[in-house]
C-alpha cells in the first residue's frame, strides 16, 4: 500500500488555535491525529434550525423557542433557585428552572426581555418547563439568523468546552483527504454503503444538512451512519482476529500422549457421555494435540455436563506430564469444582489443590510451593490463581469457567502464568450463559466456539409458576408437604443490594422465620458470608439429604449440583435479571423428579419484570433466554463490558447492529486474504491507543 497519506496522520497541534495545552488534553481522550478528529463522532444532534412554538411542544423532545421574559423570580426554599416564566408569540407559557446559577445571570433576565432558548421540556402539573436549558438574550432589534444545520454533540473531551471542541472538529474536516486516500476498502465490497462513500458519509454525520432525517440518525440508522457502524464493525472483527492469530503463533505445548487416567475416569462415571459431550471432547483433544494453543470456548446450558468434559480435557494435561489450572468467579462454585475434579481424579492417583483468597499462611506457602514444583498436578481455585505469586512449573491448561464474569485482562494474567519462551498454555473457557450468535462473532471472536446442545438423558423440563407474595403461606406449605415426601428445596433470597452483609441478614431473618413455621423440616443456611469450611459443611448436608430445605443468597446461582433438589422458590423474583433466574433455576430439575421453580414477586410489576417472569414461565431454554435477554437489556449489560474489557463502540450498537455482523465476517475474510495491508490502519483508525488489552 501506499505510504499513509500526509494529513491523516498530521498531528492536532498543527491546525490553527491549538496550542500545547490543548494538544495535551485531545491526547489524554486519545485525540492525536486528524484522522482521530474525523472519526470522533457525533453522540447525537441538536436541531436549532427552526423555531417551535409553546403549544407545538413535546415532552422529551428538545425544542428551540423564541419569547420573552415575563416573570422572574428568585427562592432559597430548599436549595437556590432560579425560575424565569418566559411567554412566547401566541402567549403560551414556558417556565426555565435553574438550580445553579450566579448573581450576575439571574440580573440579566429583565421582563420584556428577548430570549431564544434550546432544551428539553417536560410537562408538569404546573405547565411546559425546561430545567437549565442553553439560552442566549436577544437584542430588540436583532434579527439572528437560524442555525442552517443539525449541530452535532460530540463526546465530551475534558477541559475543552463543546463549541471549541465542534469547532476544531470542523477544521480537521476542512482537511478531510480525498476518497481515494481516505477508503481503505474498496467500495463495492461494501453491499450495505449503496453509494455512500466514506468522505460523503462523514461529512454527513458531522455536518447533515437541515433537511436530513433526524428521526433515523438520532436511530444511528441512517445509511451514512451504516456505512461507518460497518467499517467500525469491522475494525474491532479484525482487532479480535488479529490478537487470537498472534496467541497462535506463540506456541502451546502439544499434548500428544495419550494415557489411560481419562479412560478410566470415563469407566468409572456412573453415566456415558452424551453425544455432545462427547463431540465437544474431541473437538477440544483436537485442539490439545496442536503445537498452537487452544482457544475454545464451551457453551452448555446449565447442567448440560461441562464440569465432566474439562476433568477429562486435564487429565490430558496430567497424562502429559503438565499442570492444570481451573478458575472459577466464586468460591462456592469453585469449591464444588474442587469437590468433583477431587472425587473423580484423587481415585486415579491424581492430586488435586485448592488456592482461594481465604487459603493463607501456611497452608497457602504449602500450594505455592507444590504449584511452582509441579507436584500438584490439578489447581482449581478462585482469581487467587490469576494473583502475581502464583508460579507454575509446567502449565499446559487453563480452564476458565463461567468466563464472561472474569475480564479480558485476567483471562490473559492467568495465561501468562504458562509462558515458557514464546509458549502459552491452552486456554478452554467454559460458559453457561448462552451468548446469541451474534455477540459470539464479535465480543468472542478471538475464540473458537463448541456447544453442548444436549443435556443428559432422563431430565425433566422446570414446571414454573409465577406468584404474588400474597401466596406465600400457602407456598411454605406446599414446600413443607414436598419435603415430608422425601423433596428436596432451595429457597432463595433475593435483594438489589450488593452486599454480602446485608444479603446474609435478609437470608438469617428468613431462615429464622422458615425455622418457625415448618418445625417439622431440617433447614439449612448458606450464603457469602459464611466461613469456605461452614459453606462446604452445609452443601454437604445439604447433598446428603440432610438438610431437607436450604435458605440461601444468590450465592448458590452457579455451579451447585444436587440432583434431588427438586423444588426452588426465588423471593423478589422480579429483581433479578433472565440470565440470572436462568441459572438460578438451573439448580433444580437434574434430577429424574418433576422438578418446579416457583417465582414469587412483589406487585406491582414493571413491565421489563413482567417481561422477564412471562419469559421464565415460557420457555427453559437457555439459547431462547439469552436471546430474549439480548432484546430486552442490549448487550453491552448482557456481556458487562466493563468487565470483559469489550472495547466500546462509538457508532456502532450490537443489538440494532446485528443484521450486519454476516457481512462483517465475510468481509474480514476478503480484507485479510486480499488486503492484509488495510488491517493495521483499520484498526488505528476505529480502535488505536484503545486496544491496550491486546497484550500479545
Ligand atoms: P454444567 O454444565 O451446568 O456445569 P455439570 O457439569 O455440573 O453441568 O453437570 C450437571 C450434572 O450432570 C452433574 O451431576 C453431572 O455429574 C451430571 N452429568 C454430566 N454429564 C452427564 C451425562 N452424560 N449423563 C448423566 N449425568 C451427567
Ligand atoms: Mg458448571
Amino acid at each position: 500500500m501506499s505510504a499513509p497519506a500526509g494529513t491523516a496522520d498530521s498531528p492536532i497541534h498543527r491546525l490553527p488555535g491549538v496550542g500545547p495545552k490543548f494538544a495535551e488534553k485531545l491526547a489524554a481522550a486519545g485525540l492525536h491525529t486528524l484522522q482521530d478528529l474525523w472519526f470522533h463522532l457525533p453522540l447525537r444532534y441538536e436541531d436549532r434550525t427552526r423555531l417551535v412554538p409553546v403549544s407545538a411542544l413535546q415532552h422529551g423532545r428538545a425544542a428551540q423557542i423564541d419569547g420573552r421574559v415575563a416573570e422572574v423570580e428568585r427562592s432559597f426554599r430548599r436549595r437556590p433557585q432560579l425560575r424565569v416564566a418566559i411567554s412566547d408569540a401566541a402567549g403560551d407559557v414556558l417556565v426555565l428552572r435553574f438550580f445553579h446559577f450566579r448573581g450576575s445571570q439571574a440580573a440579566q433576565f429583565r421582563t420584556g426581555a428577548r430570549i431564544r432558548v434550546y432544551g428539553e421540556p417536560r410537562h408538569s402539573l404546573l405547565g411546559w418547563e425546561m430545567v437549565h436549558p442553553s439560552y442566549r438574550l436577544l437584542a430588540e432589534d436583532a434579527e439572528p439568523p437560524m442555525a442552517e444545520r443539525l449541530d452535532p454533540v460530540y463526546p465530551a473531551v475534558v477541559g475543552i468546552g463543546p463549541q471549541m471542541l465542534a469547532r476544531l472538529i470542523g477544521l480537521a474536516l476542512d482537511a478531510l483527504e480525498g476518497e481515494a486516500q481516505l477508503d481503505l476498502l474498496p467500495p463495492d465490497w461494501f453491499e450495505v454503503a449503496r453509494g455512500w462513500a466514506l468522505r460523503r458519509a462523514l461529512q454527513y454525520v458531522h455536518r447533515p444538512p437541515p433537511d436530513a432525517d433526524l428521526g433515523a440518525l438520532a436511530l444511528g440508522q441512517h445509511p451514512a451512519q451504516q456505512r461507518l457502524v460497518i467499517e467500525e464493525l469491522l475494525a474491532h472483527h479484525l482487532s479480535l482476529r488479529r490478537q487470537r492469530d498472534a496467541l497462535q503463533q506463540r506456541g502451546a505445548p502439544a499434548l500428544r500422549r495419550r494415557g489411560e487416567l481419562a479412560q478410566r475416569l470415563r469407566d468409572a462415571l456412573p453415566f456415558k457421555l452424551t453425544g455432545a459431550q462427547q463431540r465437544v471432547l474431541g473437538e477440544v483433544e483436537a485442539d490439545l494435540r496442536q503445537a498452537r494453543p487452544m482457544l475454545r470456548l464451551v457453551q452448555g446450558d446449565v447442567g448440560s455436563g461441562k464440569t465432566v468434559v474439562a476433568a477429562l480435557a486435564a487429565l490430558r494435561a496430567v497424562e502429559n506430564g503438565a499442570q492444570v489450572a481451573l478458575v472459577a468467579p466464586t468460591e462456592l462454585l469453585a469449591e464444588q469444582h474442587f469437590q468433583a475434579f477431587s472425587a473423580w481424579l484423587e481415585p486415579l492417583g491424581v492430586r488435586v489443590g485448592w488456592l482461594a483468597g481465604k487459603v493463607t499462611g501456611k497452608a497457602r506457602q504449602g500450594v505455592l510451593c507444590e504449584i511452582a514444583e509441579g507436584t500438584l498436578p490439578v489447581v482449581v481455585g478462585t482469581h487467587a490463581l490469576m494473583q502475581q505469586a502464583v508460579r507454575f512449573h509446567k502449565l499446559a491448561l487453563c480452564i476458565i469457567d463461567e468466563q464472561h464474569r472474569f475480564g479480558v485482562h485476567q483471562r490473559l494474567a492467568l495465561r501468562d502464568k504458562g509462558l515458557e519462551g514464546r509458549r502459552i498454555p491452552h486456554q478452554l473457557v467454559m460458559t453457561a450463559t448462552p451468548i446469541p450468535r451474534t455477540l459470539a462473532m464479535t465480543a468472542y471472536a478471538d475464540l473458537d466456539v463448541s456447544r453442548i446442545d444436549e443435556l443428559p438423558p432422563g431430565r425433566t423440563p422446570v414446571r414454573t409458576v409465577v406468584l404474588a407474595n400474597a401466596r406465600r403461606e400457602e407456598i411454605i406449605q406446599r414446600i413443607r408437604e414436598a419435603c415430608l415426601a422425601g423433596a428436596q428445596a432451595y429457597w432463595v433470597c433475593t435483594l438489589i443490594e450488593d452486599s454480602d452483609e446485608v444479603q446474609a441478614q435478609a437470608a438469617e431473618s428468613t431462615f429464622a422465620l422458615l425455622q418457625v413455621a415448618l418445625p417439622d423440616l431440617s433447614v439449612g443456611l448458606v450464603h457469602g458470608r459464611l466461613k469456605p469450611a461452614e459453606k462446604a459443611e452445609v452443601m454437604r448436608q445439604f447433598k446428603a439429604g440432610d438438610l431437607q430445605l436450604l435458605v440461601a443468597t444468590t450465592v448458590i446461582e452457579v455451579g451447585v449440583d444436587v440432583p434431588n433438589a427438586s423444588l426452588m422458590l426465588i423471593e423478589n423474583a422480579e429483581r433479578l435479571g433472565l440470565a440470572q433466574l436462568h441459572q438460578l433455576r438451573g439448580r433444580v430439575g437434574r434430577g429424574a423428579a418433576v422438578s418446579s421453580c416457583v417465582l414469587l414477586y412483589q406487585p406491582p410489576l414493571s413491565g421489563l419484570a413482567r417481561q422477564r417472569l412471562e419469559t421464565m414461565r415460557e420457555t427453559g431454554d437457555g439459547f431462547v433466554i439469552a436471546e430474549r435477554d439480548l432484546a430486552l437489556r442490549g448487550p453491552g449489560e448482557m456481556l458487562g463490558t466493563r468487565q470483559t474489557g469489550l472495547a466500546q463502540f462509538r457508532l456502532a450498537d450490537l443489538q440494532r447492529d446485528a443484521p450486519l455482523l454476516d457481512a462483517v465476517a465475510a468481509l474480514g475474510e476478503r480484507v485479510q486474504a486480499e488486503r492484509p495491508e488495510a488491517t493495521d490502519a483499520l484498526i488505528r483508525r476505529w480502535i488505536g491507543s484503545a486496544v491496550r488489552y491486546a497484550g500479545v
